[in-house]
């Protein structure tokens, strides 16, 4: 298999008229058949950088390679190993999908027969081909959005990105997609996503990167970056009101969020039993538990938390 990187980014710098520096030379790597989150808080320059990979945002410095094909020097070839799903749904209304995804090879110069069999190929994978016929505007919510996936994938691309797919969509829409998003992946097209719904990335991605106001500030596999996470914090649901003062175990931290539930941090390598052996003597009975957040969620704050002190 190739080792050349699907996207190779170097020093990308962007400075936009109004003097909004929304890139700060990011560099980043994205392996050939790789499913890449780019994760980010509102505003961290997520949509800037795929506009620069999809030709939309003019870099004001820096270096973009998609499979080892220069963007500036070889624009055209490269674009076309590029397939984009933007974040607003943006095809007619009062088209039907074969025709949306037929017209939309042929903007790109396939030809009509060859566009008939790949609208067929993607519709039945987005698994929408009994509603190939149907006006687009009669779809539900996560039926356009897999529209939008096998649009962008009349033209074959090598690389498949998506400006925040599920932004402002329900967990059922979700699903669907993630799904479709999952088997174009494994029928070999790399897919890099932005989001910031944490769960998304975790449920998805094998590598990440974390952008924070135009820096990377940590890249690589999820699996590593979850490691990091040495603490873990826990929700105790209690029978009963709490004692006014609570046990102090060594080395954790519990307080109480409410009446009758307790907040737990510990570090991973503990185990739980000397914690219900000193809540137990305390008089104090656990009737449920849980995690308190979503683990990426946790890494995330840490991490931005550690870039403001670095640049403060
Ligand atoms: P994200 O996608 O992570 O929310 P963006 O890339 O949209 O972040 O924005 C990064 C920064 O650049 C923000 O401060 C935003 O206000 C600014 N910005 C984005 N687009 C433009 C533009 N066309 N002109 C001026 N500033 C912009």
């Amino acid at each position: 298999m190739s080792t050349t990187p699907a996207l190779e980014i170097q020093d990308l710098r962007k400075t936009y008229d109004n003097g909004v520096e929304a890139l700060k030379g990011v560099s980043l790597t994205v392996k050939p058949g790789d499913f890449f989150a780019l994760l980010g808080p509102n505003g961290a320059g997520k949509s800037t950088l795929i506009g620069a990979v999809s030709s939309l945002v003019n870099p004001s410095a820096g270096r973009i390679d998609v499979f080892g094909v220069d963007l500036q020097a070889r624009r055209s070839e490269a674009m076309r190993l590029v397939g984009l799903v933007p974040q607003e749904i943006n095809f007619n209304m009062f088209e039907q999908p074969f025709d949306i995804c037929v017209n939309y090879a042929g903007f790109y110069g396939i030809e009509r027969a060859e566009a008939e069999q790949r609208a067929e190929r993607e519709l039945k994978a987005a698994q929408l081909w009994d509603k190939a016929r149907v006006m687009s505007r009669t779809l539900s919510g996560g039926m356009k959005r897999r529209l939008m996936i096998a649009r962008a994938m009349m033209t074959q691309p090598k690389l498949l990105i998506l400006d925040e797919p599920t932004a402002g969509v329900d967990i059922e829409i979700r699903r669907s997609m993630w799904r479709t998003l999952k088997e174009v992946n494994a029928a070999g097209t790399t897919v890099i996503l932005t989001t910031h719904y944490l769960e998304e990335a975790e449920s998805l991605c094998r590598n990440l990167a974390i952008i924070d106001k135009g820096r990377i500030i940590e890249q690589g596999p999820m699996k590593s970056l979850l490691a990091k996470l040495d603490v873990e914090a826990f929700v105790l649901d209690v029978d009963g009101q709490l004692p006014s003062t609570l046990p102090q175990i060594d080395g954790l931290k519990l307080e109480a969020s409410d009446d009758h539930t307790l907040v737990l941090e510990m570090p991973r390598s503990r185990d739980m039993n000397g914690v219900f052996a000193a809540l137990d003597g305390a008089g104090i009975r656990v009737r449920s538990l849980r995690n308190q957040t979503n683990r990426l969620e946790e890494l995330f704050v840490r991490l931005t938390g550690q870039a403001q002190e670095q640049q403060a």
